[in-house]
């Protein structure tokens, strides 16, 4: 050992000290493979995933299959006999719950016949499985309560005491089958004792003000409790101080983001903006010029913008994004237009292309630049973005690649966040000089509290209202369960649009049988959902559409086909696109009018939503129908009625956040490894983190460096070094 490795193990024991100069190596080791965790810190904020009691069997009919579980349990009968094949014996040990029963067994171990002993009780850990219509227990770890049991404290003999010892709570952790609930809580055990005073991420007078428990008091307590009211406290406390410490990380963020020096970028007297502004055919919304207004002051400034949009599909993001781009271009330099797929980013080079008009195009030099270019085109397009002469420069991820240099990156405009992570953003923040400004546009509308979680770092601007003269959009269920018949009328509806003059889509969750399009859930048991090759073949011999021209778009075409196919939809040539999610986002074609959604159960409230706003843009009203053989009442059939019940895309993410859970809403890139939310739940907790961000921002207005609370300032460097590695890692 050297010295400083000796010194470190006899400092005194802090959140930050590692675990293996604690609880020693091969345990630190264990629980890292098991939980990501590595200093005393992590491990304490492996909270308890419920609570048993001594004196309370967990109930063995309730257990599911095939999953790790930790239960409380009797002993009813041990009993060891020869293997019949070879030689050894078998210990069979059926444990209860006073009704039902599980086994366990265990292959030539005859001391565990002499230490398990019916009527004794204990926890008792393994995978639940089915063995010939039998419950057992495989690999069962257990921990035998009272006597005999190494460190558990035995049954006490005098009544009141027993009676506690029968009613304590037990926390139970989420457990993996190397490491035992039990083990965990031994692990923690240690830590708890040999921690020194816990400093307080709260400061005093919050604490004070809102009745929560001293940091060390807490951790002691969920981890610890006596009693119920113990852990619910502790949990009170700790699930604020979760949100407070995000929540002043956040905001630091913005402040060393808003330190950064980037280039104000002011439209010209007489230049391109105005330019572009004269000859908009349209007058903007009040919201499009609120928000314009908004993403100028910010541009103006010599910190970086960083800013999300959002608006619902068609409300004229992208003007105001162009009007951005122009105010760049006015100062020189240039702006990086980042789409999620080849097809969208094809769609918006055609229509910034057209709303700029042959003369700003000429001048602004729109230019694609996406991965699947071929070799000399994308050398013109490179030289033109690397010379300065491209002031837009319109892609897809591929931007991002290490080949790709501008001249003078002004700003990035990123549409759809939802499909980019916070590292995404931040590689092509890295492509300018100084960093460029930011705008992000997304078409899904982010519930405030996750706004504020997730993108907590970026100010947020709305565009609520549709530009006038857009139809509305009718939305109707077709559920195959109950109206089996119905599925011919969907058809009979598409031909009478098309009768109109109008074009429609079929979305598909599938491309051909046994493929699932990406986003698409997937269960194993359910019939094959309905697929782009199957459908195609069966609407061209449907009499009804017999004079439609129909044709397929997915995720499967080269960009090549997909962009053709497109254009040809565009300009009228196809009457129904048979697709994929590939047009969830983006596709604009105002003579669409009919969407129609198959097996519409097997998407997301959102993205539902995204789909249907596909219909209804231009000046004919829209209709769409949601086909699913869900039946009524699952939640798959209540997401399907939620989106049919409302055109309001707030409402929906809401309903969206309720019905699925945390860790979906947060998306992996977002939510930044495994320091992300433990007690904290979005959907559920929206007035306590905005409380939280109240108080964060209150703080660090007055004291940008959190020096008054340095334990804060620590658990935030914590919370950031945290997000730092997630990305680093991602890279
Ligand atoms: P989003 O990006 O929010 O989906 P777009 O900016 O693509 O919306 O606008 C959708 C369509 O509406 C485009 O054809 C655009 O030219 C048009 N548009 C935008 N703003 C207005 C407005 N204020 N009045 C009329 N049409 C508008
Ligand atoms: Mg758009």
């Amino acid at each position: 050992m050297t010295d400083s490795e000796a010194a470190e193990k006899l400092a005194p024991v802090t959140l930050d000290s590692k675990l293996a100069n604690v609880v020693g190596g091969k345990t630190a080791v264990a629980l890292g493979k098991a939980f990501g965790v590595d200093t005393v810190g992590d491990l304490l904020s492996h909270y308890p995933r419920r609570y048993a009691r001594r004196g309370e069997l967990s109930s063995i009919s309730l257990l599911p299959l095939d999953e790790n579980v930790t239960i409380v349990a009797e002993i009813r009968s041990v009993e060891e006999r020869p293997m019949k094949a070879r030689k050894g014996s078998i210990v069979e040990v059926k444990i209860s719950d006073g009704r039902g029963i599980l086994s366990l067994t265990w292959f030539n171990q005859s001391w565990r016949a002499r230490q398990l002993q019916p009527g004794m009780r204990g926890m008792f850990a393994g995978k639940v499985s089915d063995y010939r219509g039998h419950l057992q227990l495989t690999h069962p770890t257990y921990k035998l309560f009272g006597p005999g049991a190494d460190d558990e404290p035995e049954m006490p003999t005098d009544a009141a005491a027993a009676k506690l010892w029968i009613e304590q709570p037990v926390a139970i952790y989420p457990a993996t089958n190397t490491m035992a609930s039990w083990q965990i809580a031994q692990t923690i055990a240690i830590l708890l004792d040999s921690v020194g005073h816990v400093p307080d991420p709260i400061p005093s007078e919050l604490r004070g003000e809102r009745g929560l428990l001293p940091q060390g008091r807490a951790l002691e307590l969920i981890h610890r409790p006596e009693t119920d009211s113990d852990w619910r406290r502790s949990r009170d406390t700790l699930r604020f101080t979760e949100a407070f410490v995000l929540q002043s990380a956040l905001v630091q963020q913005r402040l060393i983001a808003r330190q950064q020096q980037s280039t104000a970028r002011v439209p010209a007297p007489a230049g391109l903006l105005e330019r572009f502004d004269a000859a908009l055919p349209f007058t903007l919304t009040a919201d499009q010029r609120g928000v314009a207004a908004e993403v100028a002051a910010d541009m103006a400034q010599t910190a970086p913008m960083n800013r999300l949009v959002q608006g619902e599909v068609g409300s004229g993001k992208t003007v105001v994004a162009l009007r951005g781009m122009l105010a760049v271009a006015d100062s020189g330099g240039q702006s990086a237009f980042l789409a999620p797929t080849e097809v969208l980013a094809a769609q918006h080079l055609r229509s910034i292309v057209r709303s700029l008009g042959p003369e700003l195009s000429a001048e602004l030099m729109p230019t694609l630049l996406t991965g699947q270019l071929p070799v000399a085109e994308r050398r013109k397009a490179l030289l033109r973005v690397v010379s300065g002469q491209a002031k837009i420069v319109i892609g897809t991820h591929a931007l991002l690649g290490d080949k790709v240099t501008f001249f003078d990156l002004g700003l990035v405009v990123v549409d759809e966040q939802h499909r980019f992570g916070v590292d995404q953003r931040e590689a092509l923040r890295l492509k300018g000089a100084v960093p460029p400004h930011v705008l992000v546009l997304t078409a899904t509308p982010i519930p405030r509290t996750v706004a504020m979680t997730v993108f907590g770092d970026l100010d947020v601007s709305t565009i609520a209202e549709l530009p006038e003269g857009r139809q509305g959009i009718e939305t109707f269920v077709v559920p195959l369960v109950e109206k089996p018949s119905w599925v011919t009328r969907v058809w009979t509806r598409l031909a009478e649009e098309l009768a109109l003059g109008r074009q429609g889509f079929v979305v598909c969750p599938a491309i051909a049988p046994k493929q699932l399009e990406e986003g698409a859930e997937v269960d194993p048991e359910a019939a094959a959902p309905a697929s782009v090759e199957v459908v195609l073949a069966e609407l061209r011999r449907n009499p009804a559409l017999a004079s439609a021209r129909i044709e397929p778009l997915h995720g499967r075409m080269t960009s090549e086909e997909k962009d053709q196919t497109m254009r040809a939809f565009a300009a009228g040539q196809i009457d129904v696109l048979v697709a994929t999610t590939v047009i969830e986002v983006g596709v604009d074609v105002p003579n669409a009018s009919a969407m129609v959604v198959l097996d519409a159960d097997r998407f997301g409230v959102s993205q539902l939503h995204q789909l249907r706003g596909r219909v209804g843009r231009g000046g004919v009203p829209g209709l769409c129908l949601l086909v699913t053989t869900a039946e009524a009442e699952t939640i798959a059939r209540e997401r399907v009625e939620a989106v049919a019940a409302t055109l309001d895309g707030f409402e929906l993410a809401q309903v969206d956040l309720e019905l699925r859970r945390e860790g979906d809403v947060l998306g992996n890139n977002q939510s930044g490894g495994r320091s992300s939310l433990r007690l904290l739940r979005v959907a559920t907790d929206g007035d306590l983190i905005g409380e939280a961000r109240g108080h964060a921002q209150r703080l660090s207005d007055h004291d940008p460096r959190l020096e008054s609370v340095p334990a804060l300032r620590e658990a935030v460097r914590r919370r950031l070094d945290d997000a730092e590695r997630a990305s680093l890692t991602k890279s």
